[in-house]
């Protein structure tokens, strides 16, 4: 099924979980455990990303067809186009659909660190607007997600300029939008208003993340995309004892987030679940209580 007609079909907020192809056998194994625990929850799909490289490639691939293969679950594959030719993107797309994998997330991805410029980096894709546009041409029956940024993208020139590029990606043929993952759900909520005022009607799910320890709280932060962590939850993860008392601030903080998201009738929520099982499934407890 195609996640647009899993999203139309739908009055209740939907629930996605996304995964990432993992380096070792060991965490292979793992992940399908952490899978085999989530699946329970009903997820109305779950997503796969994608990284650059040629073996990371091939996990994701590997990794999007077993989960359709054994679990039966809608799979959706994400795609980055940025230092890939075109028949490149045309073999992984042709693979997909043998497999019967019909939804993509058609991203750009980042320049590699051993690249200099973002220039440098491009082949035949220079936006992910272009790997849009190739797979509405090409494989007109996939459905298409594409990414999009509440507290904005560190490339972006200006905040007016982003919203028309993000358009542009739904205008050619998008039919979702799924977020960078954010803490404050005001960043969310003005972000939906303005991509209205801009005339973009598409479904935009939150993507959302609990913090699960004091180090990766700061790891994230530092990241270029790092998202803004309320001074309210960085003080209380801060002053936490342990991780163990992170990960709770992190799931109560989360699950707050979820609440107030389909309190405002979200369409879906997005859960960045980092291959494990216990966060999401606490989240959905406390919200289903
Ligand atoms: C939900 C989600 C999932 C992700 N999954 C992955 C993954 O699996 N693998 C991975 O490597 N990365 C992933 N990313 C990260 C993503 O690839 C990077 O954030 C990347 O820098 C931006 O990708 P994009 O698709 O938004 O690019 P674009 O839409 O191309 O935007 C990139 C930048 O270019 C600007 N821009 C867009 N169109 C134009 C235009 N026509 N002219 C000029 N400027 C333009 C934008 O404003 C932005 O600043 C994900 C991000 C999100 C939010």
């Amino acid at each position: 099924m195609l996640v647009k007609e899993i999203l139309e079909s739908r009055n209740e907020p939907v629930f996605s979980l996304e995964f990432f192809p993992p380096k070792k056998q060991e965490d292979w194994d793992r992940l399908f455990e952490t899978i085999s625990n989530l699946i329970p929850l009903d997820p109305s799909y779950v997503s796969v990303t994608y990284g650059a490289g040629g073996s990371t490639r091939e996990r994701t691939h590997n990794l999007v067809t077993k989960i359709q293969k054994e679990t039966g679950i809608t799979v959706v594959s994400h795609l980055t186009c940025i230092g890939s030719e075109r028949a490149e993107i045309e073999s992984i797309l042709r693979l997909y659909r043998e497999n019967g994998i019909n939804n993509v997330l058609a991203l750009r991805g980042d320049k590699p660190a051993d690249i200099p410029t973002i220039e440098e980096a491009v082949k035949d894709f220079p936006h992910a607007i272009d790997l849009v546009r190739f797979i509405k041409e090409n494989f007109p029956e996939m459905g298409i997600g594409v990414a999009g940024f509440p507290e904005g993208h560190p490339e972006t020139p200006n905040r007016m300029k982003e919203l028309e590029y993000l358009k542009e990606k739904v205008d050619a043929g998008a039919d979702y939008i799924v977020t960078q993952l954010f803490f404050d759900n005001r960043d969310y909520f003005d972000y939906v208003e303005r991509c209205a005022i801009a005339g973009i009607n598409v479904p935009i799910i939150p993507g959302i993340m609990p913090i699960a320890t004091k180090k990766g709280m700061i790891r994230m932060s530092e990241l270029a995309l790092g998202s803004r962590i309320p001074a309210k939850l960085l003080r209380r993860v801060l002053e936490a004892a342990d991780d163990q008392e992170v990960a709770k601030i992190g799931i109560e903080w989360a699950t707050s987030q979820v609440q107030e998201l389909i309190d405002n009738r979200v369409k879906g929520v997005h859960f960045y679940t980092l291959n494990l099982a216990e966060a999401t499934l606490k989240i959905f407890e406390n919200i289903r209580k």
